[in-house]
């Protein structure tokens, strides 16, 4: 586990990787990704497949039958229209899995474990992996391939919609990074997107409340140790920092 981080180090890190917010792209937390790779876009637990994932578990509970495969092309469809241009859909892995079988991205790896079923709400594990093979084999995936070891040194929660931070610099440093209001705002304009043609409407608060219960099963379960920051930037770039107190594994419910 990392050493004890100071306030300081973190402020000027952020300082330091202020990038301007890219929308087309989503991006996961992992603080393995490079500037070139991360872009400026979206952070979420997962990229894309974390929210189609808390969107296929909204439809669970709501009763709505859809195939993994309708699932992700609607998903796919709805973040283009959410963009204005075609775009692809985000997820990645390392190189410590690329070309098996196993998945890179830490978010999926728990959500797909048969030991954490019933954290990640009411998606089980299997169907997890089936909405897994969908986006993985839909012809808009763009895969990411993440180097090295997590060495992520706190988890930065990024609040404000014109910025966000690169998680690694060019020593290595690196930090997890979650977009937490760019993640709502691109939830509630996919939401009704995705739900053109059906009876009923994806309700955005609730797939909201099932990423946010996701992430934090991932963060109890990944990065439980590490110290969590709120950093609120804004659309001049200045910001601010409140450090919250530790998160506890995700209690099942
Ligand atoms: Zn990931």
């Amino acid at each position: 586990m990392a050493n004890k981080i100071t306030r300081k180090a973190v402020e000027r890190f952020v300082k330091e990787n202020l990038v301007p917010a890219n929308d087309k792209q989503t991006v996961c937390a992992d603080g393995r990704y490079n500037k070139e790779q991360s872009r400026g876009g979206t952070r979420a637990f997962g990229a894309d497949f974390g929210i189609a994932m808390a969107i296929a578990t909204t439809l669970k509970d709501d009763g709505t039958y859809l195939s993994p495969e309708e699932i992700v092309e609607r998903y796919w469809r709805a973040k283009c229209q959410v963009v204005g241009t075609r775009v692809k859909i985000n997820y990645h892995t390392d190189v410590h899995n690329h070309g098996l079988d196993n998945i890179g991205c830490g978010h999926i790896t728990q959500a797909t474990n048969p030991e954490y079923d019933g954290l990640y709400g009411s998606i089980t594990y299997q169907e997890v992996l089936a909405l897994y093979t969908s986006f993985s084999k839909h012809p808009e995936a763009e895969l990411t391939v993440l180097e090295g070891n997590h060495e992520e040194k706190a988890i930065l929660l990024v609040h404000g919609t014109s910025h966000s931070i690169h998680s690694k610099d060019k020593k290595g440093k690196m930090y997890f990074v979650a977009d937490v209001d760019r993640t709502d705002r691109f939830i509630d304009r996919i939401a009704s997107f995705f739900s053109v043609g059906l009876l009923d409407p994806v309700d955005a608060e609730k797939v909201k409340q099932n990423y946010h219960r996701q992430m934090q099963a991932t963060a109890g379960l990944i990065a439980g140790g590490l110290d969590q920051f709120e950093v609120t930037i804004g659309a001049d770039g200045s910001f601010s920092m409140n450090q919250l107190p530790k998160q506890k594994p995700a209690p099942q419910n």
